[in-house]
């Protein structure tokens, strides 16, 4: 029996937690915050999106950062695995739109209540309020962890799931990364993702509060196309944000810190640039004396309405008889192409993840024991490793917690 020490109260440090207790070792977990998994309360909306009921393979597919590093972990304890956890300590489940896995009550209170259920039953020794300082470190092994009040706690395993830098007022203050630095790993770098983008364009402001369902957006590095989806997004007062865009972000987050991009917006995605021509065209002969702005009620929002006009280079008072072919096509273009310039990404306090992290080369991925500083183990958000949406960032930090703590 060993004595494991587990920093970080979240889904990873938790599941790490149950895995060493399991294991028959002796675990203590530690946790800065008054309470266990502040992070994971806000989670899906409070609803708390457990994981995905997908095959392996969307898994994987639905990660962005370093998917085979995950192999042993996401099979060693895959999603069903997951549901089964929560079924079994008196979670019921229910699957939604996507595959997304939420509680049935739509609490993510009731996520947390089992694990701190699972956690006194396997007798793991729960320390709140207890804030790591360093890790110890004798004779090229980890030895234990330093407090911040200075007291010692040794121990023969050390597992670091601290979590990343998002959402800080969670806890989430990049600790772990500090812990990783002193012992001599590499940080690749860190930047928010799954995070609203910055726009530049001042009509963005007017369009504030505007959600639009069904639409396909392209974000473009010049000519080349970096992210094309179809899907749902919402405009804010300072540019993009909403499911879409969110998952655009981590795509194009990384060039995006370098220089802007040009995003456009097809309103009408489910019909060609031919078919809806057609459907102009049959607007504009059954309201032949109309203006063009009472022609385009029934085609937009009312926010977006002026917008067609001021950028397709029409008047809006323009009665639709006398609009030409020429400027049809523009009014066209901008249906399919509504344009935006993106400047960056909003910040860590707005962003679900944290992209980046502690190298995963200096990771075994069979154990996710460092490779660096035997003792010392990764679980989570941690690590150089994110995901889209859906419940794969719980996935993540639910197999990697298991695997480190089986491990030690
Ligand atoms: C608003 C929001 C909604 C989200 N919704 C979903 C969702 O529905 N589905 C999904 O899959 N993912 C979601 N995510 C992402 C998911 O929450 C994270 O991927 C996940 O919480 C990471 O788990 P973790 O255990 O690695 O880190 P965390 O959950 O951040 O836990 C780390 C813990 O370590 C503690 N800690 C840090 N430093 C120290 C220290 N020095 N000493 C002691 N303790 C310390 C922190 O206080 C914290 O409790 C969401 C994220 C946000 C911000």
């Amino acid at each position: 029996m060993k004595r494991v020490i587990v920093i970080g109260g979240g889904p990873a440090g938790i599941f790490a937690a149950l895995a060493a207790a399991k294991q028959g070792h002796s675990v203590i977990l530690l946790e800065q915050n008054e309470k266990l998994g502040k992070k994971l309360f806000i989670t899906g909306k409070g609803r708390c999106n457990i994981t995905n009921a997908g095959e392996m393979e969307n898994l994987f597919g639905n990660v962005v950062s370093n998917p085979k590093f995950l192999y042993s972990a996401f099979y060693g304890f895959d999603n069903f695995q997951v549901i089964d956890f929560f079924e079994n300590h008196g979670v019921k489940t229910k699957i939604e739109r996507g595959n997304r896995v939420f509680p049935l009550s739509d609490h993510s209170s009731d996520v947390i209540a089992a694990l701190e259920k699972a956690l006194r039953q396997a007798e793991v020794e729960v320390k709140l309020h207890r804030k790591v300082e360093r890790i110890l470190v004798s004779q090229g092994r980890a030895e234990g962890v330093m407090l911040s009040e200075g007291e010692k706690l040794l121990g023969e395993a050390v597992i670091i799931a601290t979590g990343g830098f998002s959402y800080q007022s969670t806890g989430a203050r990049g600790d772990g990364y500090r812990f990783a630095k002193e012992t001599g790993h590499t940080l690749t770098s860190l930047y928010p993702a799954l995070v609203p983008m910055n726009a530049r364009e001042e009509y963005v402001a007017q369009l504030q509060g505007l959600s639009l369902k069904n639409v396909e957006i392209t974000v473009k590095d010049k000519n080349k196309i970096l992210f094309k989806e179809f899907g749902e997004m919402l405009f804010t007062h300072f540019g993009v944000s909403g499911p879409l865009v969110l998952s655009a972000s981590s795509q194009v987050g990384k060039v995006l810190l370098q220089r802007e991009l040009s995003m456009y917006i097809d309103l009408k995605p489910a019909l060609s640039w031919e078919q809806l021509d057609k459907r102009l065209l049959r607007e504009f002969e059954s309201g032949k004396n109309k203006q063009l702005k009472n022609v385009l009620t029934n085609l937009l929002p009312a926010k977006m309405r002026p917008l067609i006009p001021l950028l397709s280079g029409v008047s809006q008072e323009k009665k639709v008889n006398e609009i030409t072919k020429g400027e049809r096509s523009e009014i066209l273009r901008t249906f399919k192409e509504f344009p935006l310039t993106l400047t960056g990404l909003r910040d860590f306090n707005e962003a679900i993840i944290t992209k980046g992290g502690v190298s995963t080369k200096e990771i075994n991925p069979s154990t996710m024991e460092s490779k660096i500083l035997p003792g010392v183990f990764f679980a989570g958000e941690v690590m150089d490793v994110d995901a889209l949406t859906g419940g794969y960032n719980l996935q993540i930090a639910w197999s990697t917690g298991y695997l480190a703590g089986s491990s030690v």
